[in-house]
């Protein structure tokens, strides 16, 4: 009965075409299929009757039995109000209506029991209603204990008369035709073990709880469902990226052992030891790598990225970097630029402005193979752009690229495809990244390198500047540099800007001892370069900035990062930023300056940083306060298009998903015994519907 659930919206009674129509342009409801899928976004408690006398203004939206006694129309022109007396038998209560009172005083019958729905409120001494929901009480409603559904809606619908009560009908009708029809795709044992409601029952009660505790498990099992197909998909995925397609060998490591011996500048972190071993291990597999490396601000990626990158060019392959921005692709090359040269590398950097004559020139140089390392932005998914061999593909993404994004890019090559790492910087919450790169492998660099001391952070506010500017003083005067950051959320906007140079102003004048840089992005680039490079060179003491050094710049002797209105940034970004500095042996610090009026989701986000420099929790902490969606940008909405599931919330759930997709391939890869039948044609349908799997491999 596959294609029941490809039926029509206008097929349900009430329906019709005209309504099908607003309901596809509305909300998106086609098919039975999507109308099954259209989850209540809350209820309404209709399991309990109260009394007048029980009522209280603390209370939600609560329902009463009660009879209309009287009603009369109340103050003048615009300000007229219905008011009407509802009494039960222990008081009464004032129904009140502002807008439609010709048509609610037209439908009143004196003396008849009403069923009213609304929350109660109190004016002056009395109890009150407005706009309560009102029907005349039949002996079967009286009898009806439910919690009602209240759907996601929208002004034109409302307006069609397709509000709640058309579209509980609409569930209705639905829920009669389609339950009988529903297989349940997941196996019987899995729903054994996990004590998971049967489909039809789930959908039932996920649309008309019969109580808390049926709505509680149906909840929980189409949540279960949904993140359940979507890691069954992921790791099917890998497993036919590890046995349908081979990698590259690398295992050639004399340049790596030359660079160690000759110009390694510091000793490795363990982690990092760790994760190229992990690397190096993948490279020789015969295998393909596909894997993410995490590794907070500052915990020494791109050493780690140019090591991997010294095995493939061994072997006379080449590698790629790409980075979402052009400042970052441009602080990856300078960043790689100088241990290439020590090795007698060819490294290039191409972006959106590179020159032609440059960009045919390096064009000619990667199609020859003797450019080994070329980094950039998007300009090298370009056609164009094409390599001798490309061994290694990194791509440094910050949740910017897209899944489709990272393919292009390891299509790369024709026959083999080049290994891939994904580098991300701001540590994604481990529910997000299970979702979102669950088909890939992952190696963490979980330890700073060592001398660091935890960056100390303090949140003042505005009226402590004093206090703040003595102890800006104090550490210059022990030779530390300063940053101060203000936001500039637009670099156009006027009053940001203005923000800056006033602030530029008073540190001017508050510190007349000393020299202030100052960079923003409307400056040209010439005049940045040179700001910039007064403080690295140590010629200023205090750098006035936006954002735009959350990346670019490398000055372990500053110590101090002095966030403005730090209210206004969020939590991934005043992490970044605060991982500017702590790069040296001294001890570090970051300020956030804020105003004394705070929003309680500003204050979690000041508070979150006092406490916690692990850059994980304040990733769930961000993911917490944001949402999945937000956390992703668009390009990724496709991915996380989940009905029902909350990664912010069900953690616990997906991790469960994880699991059981993981035993269950295990013990049948290909799903071909009979009792997954169902399952693996659900699968195969989402495939072919919705998120294209296949075209990432
Ligand atoms: P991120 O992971 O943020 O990209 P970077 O690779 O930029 O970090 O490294 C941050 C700083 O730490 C750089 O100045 C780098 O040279 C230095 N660094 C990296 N690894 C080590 C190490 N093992 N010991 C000392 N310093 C290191
Ligand atoms: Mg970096």
């Amino acid at each position: 009965m596959a294609d029941f659930f490809a039926t029509p919206v206008e097929f349900i009674k009430g329906v019709g075409p005209e309504r099908a129509q607003l309901l596809k342009k509305e909300l998106g409801l086609a098919t039975y299929n999507d109308l099954l899928h259209f989850f209540p976004f809350r209820y309404e408690d209709r399991t309990r009757f109260y009394t007048i006398a029980e009522l209280h203004e603390d209370l939600p939206a609560v329902q009463v039995a009660a009879r209309i006694t009287s009603w009369e129309v109340v103050g003048h022109k615009r300000k007229q109000r219905l008011v009407a007396q509802a009494t039960d038998d222990t008081g009464t209560l004032e129904l009140v209506w502002f807008k439609g009172l010709s048509w609610v005083q037209k439908n009143l019958q004196r003396g008849a029991e009403y069923i009213l729905f609304g929350k109660p409120g109190r004016y002056g001494r009395k109890l009150t209603m407005a706009h309560p929901e009102l029907s005349i009480a039949t002996p079967a409603q009286a009898e009806a204990r439910y919690l009602q559904p209240v759907y996601p809606s929208t002004e034109t619908l409302k307006r069609k008369y397709l509000d709640n009560k058309a579209m509980m009908r609409i569930m209705r009708d639905l829920l009669k035709k389609a339950l009988p029809q529903i297989h349940d795709p997941l196996p019987p044992a899995l729903l054994q073990e996990l004590n998971l409601l049967p489909a039809a029952k789930a959908y039932r009660h996920i649309h008309f709880p019969e109580n808390e505790n049926l709505l509680k498990q149906a909840r929980f099992r189409l949540k279960f469902e949904e993140l359940f197909y979507i890691q069954l998909q992921l790791l099917q995925l890998k497993e036919t990226r590890l046995t349908r397609y081979k990698g590259q060998v690398f295992k050639d490591t004399s340049l790596l052992t030359r660079f160690y011996n000759e110009h390694l500048p510091f000793e490795l972190t363990n982690a990092q030891k760790r994760v190229i071993r992990e690397i190096y291990h993948d490279m020789k597999s015969g295998r393909q790598m596909n894997r993410l490396l995490q590794g907070d601000v500052g915990s020494g990626k791109t050493i780690v990225a140019f090591i991997c990158m010294l095995l493939v060019i061994s072997e006379g392959a080449q590698a790629a970097l790409m980075a979402p921005t052009e400042i970052l692709a441009t602080q990856h090359y300078q960043g790689l630029k100088p241990y290439a040269e020590a090795m007698g590398l060819q490294i290039a950097l191409l972006t959106g402005s590179t020159k032609a004559s440059e960009r045919k020139a390096l064009h000619t140089a990667l199609e020859a193979g003797h450019l080994h390392i070329l980094v950039g932005t998007h300009a090298l998914l370009e056609e164009r752009v094409r390599f001798r061999q490309l061994g290694l593909a990194i791509v440094d993404e910050q949740h910017r690229f897209g899944v489709a994004q990272r393919a292009k890019l390891w299509r790369k090559n024709k026959e083999v495809f080049p290994h891939v790492l994904v580098m991300t910087a701001t540590p994604i919450p481990r529910t997000l990244a299970m979702t979102l790169y669950g088909d890939l492998d992952v190696s963490v660099i979980d330890e700073l390198p060592a001398g660091r001391k935890p960056i100390k952070t303090l949140h003042y506010y505005d009226a402590n500047r004093l206090k703040v500017n003595a102890f800006l003083k104090k550490q210059i005067d022990q030779g530390r540099q300063v940053y101060i950051v203000y936001p500039l959320i637009e670099e156009s906007e006027k009053s940001d800007l203005k923000d800056l140079m006033d602030g530029y102003e008073s540190v001017c004048r508050a510190f007349p001892e000393y020299h202030v840089s100052i960079v923003h992005g409307k400056m040209k680039p010439e005049a940045k370069q040179f700001e910039m490079e007064r403080f690295v060179k140590g010629q200023t003491q205090i750098m006035v900035a936006t954002t735009v050094i959350e990346v670019g710049v490398d000055v372990p002797n500053a110590t101090v990062m002095v966030i403005e209105n730090a209210e206004r940034f969020g939590l991934a970004q005043l992490h970044q930023l605060r991982g500017r500095v702590g790069r040296g042996a001294q001890q570090s610090y970051c300020i956030l300056m804020s105003s004394f009026k705070l929003t309680s989701e500003a204050r979690t986000r000041l508070e979150t940083m006092v406490r916690t420099t692990n850059g994980f929790e304040i990733a769930d902490t961000d993911l917490k306060l944001r949402g999945p969606g937000d956390l992703m940008g668009t390009q990724q909405s496709g991915l996380l298009d989940l009905k029902i599931a909350d990664l912010a919330r069900d953690g616990a759930i997906l991790q469960l998903a994880r699991e059981e997709a993981r035993k269950l391939l295990q013990a049948d890869p290909q799903l071909a015994r009979p009792e997954h039948t169902l399952l693996r044609q659900t699968l195969d349908k989402k495939a072919a519907a919705g998120i294209r799997w296949s075209s990432i491999s």
